[in-house]
This record gives structure tokens, sequence and C-alpha cells, in this order.
């Protein structure tokens, strides 16, 4: 049983307003409990992490740096603890969770570099005068994450933004709190002064209380478009800088010519991956012309995953009876079923928990809900179109803009879609096209609000303030205009 409280200044403190059991989603046991911070308890904790921010961000990047190591080391000595514990409180396999958390040290790797590769730059701009840039820290930081990646999302910005300098305050999602522990206790571990990483328990609430902080200078989120939208909007009425990244529903440009086994494996891996539970999964297929070959080996593979081993659960019975009426809804509105989850079994021992098995609909509408709205879960929609321009036509009539992938063997077709789509990840023979650092994370349109990235070099200038330093020690005799 994991408890996670608040990390208030170096220490677990329980939250006053309410305690709240988590049970996994893989059997519905209870796994653990977490505690609601009061306003106060949350006006404290932040100034006092506004206090350990000053010294923190005094010291030299490569001291920070010493830190950050530090907590790499020991995240890949517990890495199978932790991704245990992440799995069973989100419904990750063990795989999932394990993969997860090494795309957060990548992020933390990358963070590393930073001392190395931004050393700030100096040129004489004018006789006698030189101009100079410095990274500064901004102060105290949030980030409030989704339930789905409960250490990976977290860990694209905790490293970046500490070895920047700041103080880290993270509101992890109240369905998955748990893991929140142990990367707090990771940091502890590693070295960090008490009050530079703070976690605040809870929903909506600690949320404003953070945002509306006056010490909390950048806010990111990440989760749904509908609470992104309110969060940047709350932050940025403040005066704040916010980058919020939404939801999805992802494209994927299916040609007749793509390779059958990396077209089966890549489309069908991608929607059942994560139960469908992640923002770059594919949602939609686009399958242009004569495709019949490559659907058959989507179905084949996606109906040899065995729940609990290779597919994982849903996050709560709430949305397996969402995902459950949307494929009725899509059934009714004439889409053909060619693979049914809606009566999987859930695996052996896990009758409590939370099932759904992959579904495919084919010839869904353009218009129709299943191809339009985020559903969230192991559910592909096969729209049939007559050519590529059709079918970027629908990609790019979505009002979403994370992910756009094509399976192709051809590098014209390929190159084509890549600079029509709209989306802001494009992936060519990869169903989830994720970046690897140094290259940013970020989507366009209702899946991201607010300038730059989240990740690599794109969020350097999102998370510290870019100082010019213009410098002149002697007269000239001649002048110029600036001078
Ligand atoms: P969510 O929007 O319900 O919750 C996200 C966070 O917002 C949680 O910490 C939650 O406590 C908080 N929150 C909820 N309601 C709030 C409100 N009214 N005001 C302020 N804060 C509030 O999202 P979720 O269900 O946890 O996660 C799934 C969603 O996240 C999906 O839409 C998915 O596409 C999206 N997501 C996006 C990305 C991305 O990179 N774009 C990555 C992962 C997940």
């Amino acid at each position: 049983m994991v408890v996670a409280n608040n990390l208030i200044a170096g220490k677990w403190t329980e939250g006053t307003v309410s305690a709240q059991a988590i049970h996994s989603p893989y059997d519905g046991k209870q796994i653990g409990t977490f505690s609601v911070p009061s306003k106060e308890q949350i006006n404290q904790a932040i100034n006092q992490a506004a206090d350990a921010q000053k010294a923190w961000g005094q010291l030299p990047i490569k001291e920070r740096s010493k830190v950050l190591f530090n907590f790499r080391n020991i995240l890949l000595r517990d890495i199978d603890k932790i991704a245990l514990l992440k799995g069973s409180e989100c419904g990750k396999t063990f795989a999932e969770a394990k993969a997860g958390l090494m795309k957060g040290v990548e992020v933390l790797e990358y963070a590393l570099s930073i001392q190395n590769l931004d050393t700030g730059g100096k040129a004489e701009v004018s006789r006698g005068v030189s101009c100079e840039f410095r990274r500064e820290a901004l102060g105290v930081v949030a980030n409030i994450t989704p339930f789905n990646f409960p250490a990976m999302v977290p860990m694209w910005t905790i490293p970046i933004a500490i070895a920047l300098g700041n103080s880290y305050v993270w509101k992890p999602s109240e369905k998955t709190p748990l893991t929140s522990f142990f990367i707090a206790e990771a940091l502890k571990e590693a070295g960090l002064p008490d009050g530079v990483f703070t976690v605040l328990q809870g929903g909506h609430e600690t949320v404003n209380a953070i945002i509306d902080h006056p010490a909390v200078k950048a806010i990111g989120f990440v989760g749904s478009t509908k609470v992104a939208k309110i969060v940047y909007q709350r932050g940025t009425n403040l005066g704040k800088r916010v980058l919020s990244l939404g939801g999805a529903k992802n494209h994927i440009v299916l040609l007749p010519d793509a390779n059958l086994e990396m077209s089966g494996v890549g489309i069908s891996d991608s929607f059942t991956g994560c139960a469908g539970q992640r923002c770059m999964a594919a949602s939609v297929l686009l399958a242009v012309g004569e495709t019949s070959n490559h659907i058959e080996q989507i179905v084949k593979r996606a109906s040899s995953m065995e729940l609990g081993k290779q597919m994982g659960a849903i996050i709560t019975k709430e949305q397996v009876q969402f995902l459950t009426k949307s494929i009725d809804a899509a059934e009714k509105a004439g889409a053909k079923i060619i693979l049914d989850g809606r009566q999987a079994k859930a695996p052996a021992g896990m009758e409590g928990g939370n099932w759904i098995g992959p579904t495919i609909l084919d010839n869904v509408q353009a218009n129709s809900e299943a191809s339009r709205l985020e559903l969230f879960g192991p559910i592909l929609s096969i729209i049939r179109c007559k050519d590529i321009t059709h079918a970027m036509s629908i990609a790019n009539s979505s009002e979403y803009g994370n992910a756009c992938s094509v399976f192709t063997s051809n590098g014209a077709l390929a190159e084509r879609v890549a600079k029509e789509a709209h989306a802001g990840m494009v992936g060519v023979n990869v169903g989830v096209p994720v970046p690897r650092e140094p290259f940013s994370f970020g989507g366009t349109m209702e899946s991201k609000f607010g300038h730059g990235d989240i990740t690599g070099e794109q969020s350097l200038n999102f998370w510290s303030n870019y100082k010019k330093i213009t410098t002149k020690w002697e007269m000239q005799s001649d002048s110029n205009w600036m001078s």
C-alpha cells in the first residue's frame, strides 16, 4: 500500500481536506491512498518553494546537474519497482510502464546536457560594445499532469525546469497520484534541497490555488483539451506564461504500397498500446484504395493481444462504459465491426478490473462521432478514401493536431503527407511518432495552447528567462547610431 501525501518543504504532509483510496484498474483492489491539501497548506508549500528557489537558482548549473545525475542513477536502480506501481495504478503493462520511465530518463539526460550545450553567447555588436545572453530561472514553476502517464509526462518537465534553477510544484492526476511518491523520494535521495520539489495532490481546486499563487511564474499542463483551455485561460489572464497540451485524434494514412508487416504491426500496436490511452495513439485509419491485405494483418495482430499481458486495463469503469457506448453508437451509424472488444473477458483473477478488447470499426463516416471525438481507448475507426487528397482533407479537418502518420514505400508520397499534415508530429512508417530528444514534443491547434514545445530545445525558453546584457567599457572616439 503506497501513501501519497503532499511533499511540502521536503516533508510528507497529510492534506487536511480529504483522504482518498486508489484502486488498481487491473483488479479493482486498493493499492494506496492520497490526501488533498487545504488552500492554506498549498499557499504555505508554494511560499516555501519560493524561499528554497533563491539558493537553488544561485548555484551554477554544473552543481545543479550533479543532483540530477544522481537522480538518473536512482531512477535506473529502482526502475522495476516504480514501473510495477505505475502500471498497477494506471493500467499499463509492465513493459509499457518501464518504457514510459525510460522516455523520462531520456529527457533527464537531455537536461544533463544543458550545462554543456546552452552556454550562452557573446558578440561584439558595435565598436567597443558587446551583447551577451544569460539564461535565468523564473522562480517557482508548476506542472499539472494527466492520469495516463504518471511518470513520463511529469518527467518531460521536472529535469529541465529544475536544471534551469527553478523550484518545481507538481500536481499529479488524482486518478494516478501514487507514482509521485517514488519520483519525489528519488529526488530527495539524489540530494535535491528541501522545497525545490513540491508535490500537491487533488483535483481542480488544488490546480486553481496553484495557478493563482503570485509566486508561480509559469504553468505547464498536459491533459484533455477542455481542461487545457481552462488552465491556459486562467493562467494567461493572470499574465503568466502557460503551455497547455490537450487531447488528440490521430490519423494514419495507409497507402496500398505499404509494407504489409510494418503496417500490420505498426498500426495495430499504435491503437492497442497503453489500451489506446495515449495522446499519440492511432485513432482513425485513412485507408486509401485497395488495402484489404493490410487491414487483415492489423486485425490479426490486434486480435492476438492477450489482455493483462500484452494489453492493459482501462482507467475507470465509467470509461469502459463510455467506450462500449461509443462502439454501439458507431454500429448504429452504419460502421461494420470487424473486431469487437465489447465482450472481451477479464483475465483470470482480474474480474474486478476495467477491461475492453481491441475494436476495429470499418466503413466509418468522416463526420461521425467515431471519426471526430477523442475516445481514448483501444478503438480504431477505418475510413475508406479514394485517394491521398481525400485522406489528407479528412486528417486536416480535425480540430486536433497532435500526430499524423503515413505507411507507404513511396518517398515522394511520404514527403507529401509530411508537408501537408497540420499535425505537429508526423510519422513515416511509424505508428506512434513521438520525437526522441532533443527533438521536442508538442502538437498544434486544439492539442496545444501556448508557444514552444514541452520538451527538448523548444522548452528551454519556456522554463527560463532569456536575459540580454549590452556592455560598453570605454568611450569611443567615433560614434554610430547605437553609440
Ligand atoms: P484531464 O484533463 O481530465 O486531467 C488532467 C489534469 O487536470 C489532472 O491533473 C486533473 O486533476 C486536472 N483537472 C481536471 N479538471 C480540472 C479543472 N476543471 N480545472 C483544473 N484542473 C483540472 O485529463 P486525463 O483524463 O487525466 O488525461 C487524458 C487526457 O490527456 C486525454 O485527452 C489525452 O489526450 C490527454 N493527454 C495529452 C497529452 C499531450 O501530450 N497532448 C499527453 C497525455 C495525455
